[in-house]
């Protein structure tokens, strides 16, 4: 199937680039040390993307480690779709998951003494080691033990704990975005001299040490450790716009599409919907696009956010609604019903991007790749060919005329 035919779900569709990710993951594997393997971060459903398929690409690629994913039942999803890298819980795992999670071999992020006493008597039932990664908070203050004498002494706890493995250890970033990288280096520095009092105290080398995210990825290579856990720029776009755009080149993945539903001329003194906030000053056209803030195109984009059509660049004009929002085309001839509308991507000479969104919106890059809603069908291509239609965890079967979305 070619990708144009996912074209007939005129409503709307988010296409992904199969191929943009892979580029993703070997520009950044280009810049990464050779003895450093990838971790792609795929919570939230991939950022919006879809986990699965991204997942099944991580498959095949060798220097890609495994999963991380921020809670037990996103960890499950993988594994029910045959996804068989390690996958790792960035976030706290509650007690009713370990028995299902260790007998997946998920690995949870683990950093309090009931988890641990817990993860081992629920792998003594499952009759499997408890594979773990120690997370160290160097500097976030959001979970993981402290880098100190406690720390220590619970590491050394988890390493002679019966049926624990402890696999991992990592921190997280909380400010290696930025321009300055003083916070992260310290973070680093915390973390490195954490690990060697480990090592020296215990004589154990926790075999998988991390703590890069994307911006620690693209900037601090001297972090690079055993793996690095690439999130946003998994998906072609950016942690901040501090973060130096050189070392490595990135595609965007997503593109965003619908089509016209209505479009009409109007009179001068027309307003335009919910609270009359536009109002025409002259004869306009004006189209109707059946997307909304209920498939997470935000609200705050009301009567100043743009798309395009026919390769052009038009206004949005008063509030995006639920389902729909209206657009000025009166200076884009011959716009018709079923003309399609690209509110995040390239037509012709023009793109607009999810930063270009964010900006527009007041809102965060990352939060509206999270927020393309569950009802939009994802659209995956690779090589020219269309691969799949996947609806809420469903794959949509196709006959090229009609999508079937029952
Ligand atoms: C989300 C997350 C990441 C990925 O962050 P990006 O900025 O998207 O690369 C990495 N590590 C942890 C612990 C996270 O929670």
């Amino acid at each position: 199937m070619k990708p144009e035919e996912c074209d007939v779900i005129k409503r709307g569709y988010a296409l992904i680039d199969m191929d943009a990710i892979r580029f993703n993951v070997s520009s950044m594997l280009d810049n990464v040390d050779e003895g450093t393997g990838m971790v792609l971060v795929i919570k939230t459903d991939g950022y919006g993307h879809g986990a699965v398929p991204i997942a099944k690409a991580g498959e095949t690629i060798d220097r890609v480690w495994g999963y991380a994913v921020a809670c037990p039942e996103e960890a499950f999803c993988l594994r029910r779709a045959g996804c068989s890298k390690p996958i790792l819980i960035l976030g706290h795992a509650f007690e009713y998951a370990y028995e299902k999670l260790i007998s997946l071999d998920v690995r949870p992020a683990t950093f309090t003494e009931e988890m641990l006493e817990a993860l081992s008597k629920a792998a003594s039932a499952c009759g499997r080691a408890a594979k773990i990664h120690v997370k160290v908070d160097t500097g976030m203050g959001r979970i993981g033990i402290r880098p100190d004498d406690e720390g220590l002494e619970f590491v050394k706890k988890a390493l002679n704990m019966p049926m624990i493995e402890v696999e991992g250890l990592f921190t997280h970033f909380a400010r290696a975005d930025e321009a300055d990288k003083s916070h992260a280096n310290r973070q680093i520095g915390l973390f490195e001299a954490f690990a060697d009092r480990i090592e020296a105290e215990t004589g154990t080398r926790i075999p998988c040490l991390h703590c890069s995210n994307s911006a620690g990825i693209l900037e601090l290579r001297h972090a690079n450790m055993d793996l690095v856990r690439a999130g946003i720029t998994l998906y072609g776009l950016w942690p901040s716009d501090e973060v130096s755009r050189d070392a490595v080149a990135l595609r965007p993945v997503m593109s965003l599409i619908s089509h016209v539903s209505y479009v009409k001329t109007v009179e001068p003194g027309t307003r335009i919907s919910y609270g009359g906030t536009y109002e025409t000053d002259s004869v306009r056209r004006i189209a109707t696009v059946p997307i909304g803030y209920g498939d997470g195109y935000p609200r705050s984009l009301s009567g100043r956010g743009e798309v395009l059509i026919r390769g052009r660049r038009v206004p949005i004009r008063g509030r995006v609604c639920m389902d729909q929002f209206m657009i000025d085309v009166t200076d884009v001839p011959g716009v018709r019903m079923g003309d399609k509308v690209t509110l995040i991507g390239t037509d012709g000479d023009e793109t607009i991007t999810m930063e270009d969104l964010g900006d527009l919106s007041g809102r965060f890059n990352y939060e509206l790749a999270c927020d393309v809603g569950k009802r939009i069908p994802r659209a995956y291509v690779s090589g020219g060919e269309l691969l799949d239609v996947i609806l809420d965890g469903e794959s949509l079967t196709f006959d090229g005329a009609n999508a079937d979305l029952s």
